[in-house]
């Protein structure tokens, strides 16, 4: 089999079709056989996986899984790349591409029809535009996702995996490990895609808690509280979340809650753990500090 996954292969693909890559979709296409291989293997794709890949885009990744998984499931926004993956991919029995937006596309359903309601994996290069809403997407759905494995904005997946204290700890290291271990799998350089983006890439693989990591009464709630505390990560906690008709909460109450957690009430935000979030989300709620 002839891999898309080369500088020649995609150049040849897009010329035969007259198309070039689509800055709007999000499209840099992998050329790099390393990465694509570095992909599947740290996705640990065995023959008896489904796997969910999102952006096929030439079907360069989409082969390497086909090879691998027992079923893909690849799910394609770009009208005008399904006839060249009917093409590209017309060696494969296991694969069934989707021409739609992933984030209107009812995930939950996918599994269940595609996998009889067993787990799946996520595999993807992602559009880098929408990867947060992608992300939050999979693990809002409720469907059986086992793990998943992107390539993303090397900017965000070391916010992903960003420890307490670190300058890229943030809501979005918070609300990816409500749901799911992350690790940063390798680097890539602009020079593995066509055409290049700007910016870097790294793989990451996030797998699912059974359940989520901390118990909380409201997570919307608790999300509120995290949202408030990073938009203004300079103050101390107390302060970016008093007063805040979102939370409701005064500026004592929040010291008296931090207090009974044992926190000095000059804490900033960025030091607390999702269990410390979530134990002050559940005090706060309470009002127990309120009435202590
Ligand atoms: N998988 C290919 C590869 O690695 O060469 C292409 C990856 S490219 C970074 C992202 C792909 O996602 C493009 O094919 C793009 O058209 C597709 N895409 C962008 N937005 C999408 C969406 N909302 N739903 C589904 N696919 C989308």
């Amino acid at each position: 089999m002839a891999y898309l996954g080369s500088a020649e292969r995609t150049k040849e693909v897009l010329g035969r079709y007259n198309m070039s890559a689509k800055k709007k979709f999000g499209q840099n296409f992998l050329i790099d056989r390393k990465v694509l291989e570095g992909i599947v293997e740290a996705a640990g794709v065995t023959d008896s996986d489904c796997v969910l890949e999102i952006g096929p885009g030439i079907g360069s990744l989409t082969q390497y899984l086909a090879e691998a998984a027992a079923q893909v499931v690849a799910v394609e926004i770009d009208r005008s790349l399904i006839p060249v993956l009917n093409d590209t991919l017309s060696e494969y029995s296991n694969v069934t591409v989707i021409n739609e937006d992933i984030l209107k596309v009812d995930i939950d359903r996918i599994v269940k029809e595609k996998n009889g309601g067993r787990p799946i994996k996520v595999v993807a290069n992602l559009p880098y535009y929408i990867t947060t809403p992608i992300i939050m997407k999979l693990f809002e759905s409720g469907a059986l996702i086992e793990s998943i494995t992107v390539m993303i904005q090397k900017e965000v997946a070391d916010r992903m995996a960003a420890p307490p204290g670190n300058k890229d700890y943030g809501s979005l290291t918070l609300a990816v490990g409500y749901y799911a271990e992350a690790k940063k799998i390798m680097d890539v350089v602009p020079g593995s895609f066509i055409p290049q983006p700007k910016v870097g890439s790294a793989v990451v693989s996030l797998i699912r808690y059974p359940e989520p990591k901390v118990e909380v009464e409201d997570e919307k709630f608790m999300f509120e509280i995290i949202r408030c505390a990073f938009n203004q990560r300079r103050k101390t906690l107390s302060n970016s979340i008093s007063n805040n008709p979102a939370i409701g909460a005064t500026r004592d109450q929040v010291v008296r809650a931090l207090l009974k957690m044992g926190m000095d009430e000059k804490v900033r935000g960025e030091t607390l753990s999702l269990s410390q979030f979530a134990e002050l989300s559940d005090n706060l709620q309470h009002g127990d500090a309120m009435l202590n």
